[in-house]
């Protein structure tokens, strides 16, 4: 094909295009328009979806685990973080859900004092599932996940 895209300007449109086909409004399609969400993918650190982190529901009422939502990062929401386009980052619903929850629980044992490597302990013991295609939390991976 001649005329295959050569740039970056033409994914851009289509990252829009893409998230309007799933049923998206608001802060990811303006992002995608402006050239500042470069494919659809999920953007978390661990991405549990088994057909890997491009492939996203339809967005319905209720949204689905695998509806695509907007992740407030680097801020919190619960640190005052706003959708805006300098603090979102693409996630699925899933992922987001269980970012927030091994986040707080690591962040909480870290003010109590705990190793890593006995936070690691600690999220296997209760069954937080780590990133795809491992089985166990590591000390290694509690921290890579948290400053990720
Ligand atoms: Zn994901």
């Amino acid at each position: 094909m001649a005329k295959a895209a050569a740039g970056g300007g033409g994914a851009d449109s289509s990252v829009a295009d893409q998230l309007r086909e799933l049923g998206v409004k608001g802060v990811l399609v303006q992002m995608a328009e402006r050239g500042q969400l470069l494919a659809l993918k999920c953007e978390m650190p661990q991405c549990y979806h088994h057909k890997g982190r491009a492939a996203f529901d339809q967005v319905t009422t209720p949204r689905t685990p695998w509806a695509p939502s907007p992740d407030h990062y680097p801020i919190l929401k619960s640190a005052g973080g706003q959708l805006r386009p300098e603090n979102v980052r693409l996630s699925h619903i899933w992922c987001n859900n269980r970012d927030y929850g091994w986040r707080m629980q690591i962040r909480t044992l870290l003010a109590k004092g705990k190793s890593l490597a006995e936070i690691a302990e600690a999220l296997n013991s209760k069954g937080v599932p780590p990133a795809h295609g491992t089985n166990r939390w590591t000390a290694a991976m509690v921290r890579k996940a948290y400053v990720s």
